[in-house]
């Protein structure tokens, strides 16, 4: 019986999460329930998967916590993650919190000494060469939870590290594929924004995938779980295949399946076990096809390599931009296109240096992300 705590138990991969653990209820238990403040949804997970654990990071959710109907350990307040992440009768941490706040459960599981499985992107993207050097010295896995990631991780087995040639993750696009130029996208709603043609996700990352950010904070991601950097990506419409690899003879490896998260969510949890899914063979009628990225419209990736190949605070800094950039577009007040100039901001004006320890890369995070949030008017001047 593998022990779980899901960290970000009510967004999206939470939730499918919790379906999978559902579904193998003989393999799984759920230890640890944690989320931000949907307190709701929370005491409807708890009620079913009784975890010994109930955390809120919202403290004024506090009391809602006290009407669970069996006896378990509940906390409300900043530190939820932190202690369910470390708790002793857990095997295995689900990061599935959204944003840079994540960081903290992650920091507390590895420094427990507990498997992880990786969802929340932007840990690694800020904070990686940290993340994973603590990982290494305690022994810990990082596995992820990402699909593309997840891909890779699959189409690596079928050859030595030191023969692979690179990585080509693929994307979808986005909702806005095909358009010509950045006028053309002034006008698009949040609504229009978050509505992915193939896959179901949380606002956040929806967005990011319709500016292909997304892609831009996966390639850094790729390069702190791989260990290299020659990572290219590739348009592949149909989100079917969901990345490869390259090896030195030539062949390209790839890993092929419909587009439900439900299928890395059960490969990082049953890892090397492959769960069966109910979702019936697969169907070879859908055409495959590759299209080529438009960085003159879609340069977000291509900033995201520099930052990448910058090294130190840069992936941090192009991270907390972007992260309040989507956060002032969902609230309705910047311009769809506004995400990509604010960004652009940032990188134009933020020095890059080395780091030692995670606490800079919050407080860099924080500087740059409230600064954005007080200041956008003026530097988009509106
Ligand atoms: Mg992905």
């Amino acid at each position: 019986m593998t022990g779980i705590a899901v960290l970000g138990c009510t967004g999206s991969v939470g939730r499918q999460t919790l379906d999978v653990i559902r579904q193998f209820k003989d393999k799984f238990r759920v230890t640890a329930l944690v989320c931000g403040s949907d307190a709701e949804t929370l005491l409807y997970q708890a009620e079913e998967f009784k975890p010994d654990f109930v955390g809120i990071a919202d403290p004024e959710k506090a009391d809602i916590l006290k009407s669970l109907s069996y006896k378990c350990d509940v906390f409300a307040g900043a530190d939820a993650q932190r202690i369910a992440a470390a708790l002793p009768g857990t095997d295995l941490v689900v990061a599935a919190v959204v944003g840079l706040s994540g960081l903290t459960g992650v920091i507390s599981a590895i420094n427990a000494g507990k498997k992880i499985a990786l969802a929340n992107k932007e840990t690694l993207v800020a904070c990686g060469s940290y993340v994973t050097r603590l990982a290494k010295e305690k022994g810990v896995e990082i596995f992820p939870v990402d699909s593309e990631h997840s891909a890779v991780y699959q189409c690596l087995l079928c050859g030595r590290a030191q023969d692979l040639k690179r990585i080509i993750l693929t994307a979808s696009g986005g909702p806005f594929f095909g358009a010509k130029s950045l006028e053309e996208l002034k006008s698009v709603t949040p609504e229009q924004a978050v509505k992915h043609p193939n896959w179901s996700m949380g606002k956040k990352i929806s967005v990011d995938s319709a500016t292909m950010m997304n892609k831009g904070l996966e390639i850094i991601e790729a390069r702190w779980l791989f260990g290299t950097t020659d990572i290219d990506y590739v348009i592949q419409r149909g989100s079917i295949i969901h990345s490869m690899v390259e090896f030195n003879d030539g062949s390209v490896i790839a890993q092929i399946a419909p587009p439900d998260m439900k299928l890395p969510i059960s490969y990082a949890l049953g890892y090397p076990e492959r769960l069966p899914s109910q979702n019936g063979k697969f169907d070879f009628s859908v055409p495959i096809t590759f299209e080529k990225p438009n960085e003159k419209v879609f340069p977000l990736p291509k900033y995201a390599r520099q930052a990448m190949l910058a090294g130190g605070t840069a992936p941090a800094a192009l991270n907390a931009a972007n992260e309040a950039a989507v956060k002032l577009f969902l609230d309705g007040k910047i311009a769809f296109t506004d995400i990509l100039r604010l960004v652009e901001h940032i990188l134009n004006s933020e020095k890059t240096s080395s780091y030692t320890d995670y606490r800079e890369i919050m407080e860099l995070h924080s500087r740059i992300y409230d600064g954005i949030i007080r200041d956008y008017a003026r530097i988009l001047g509106y």
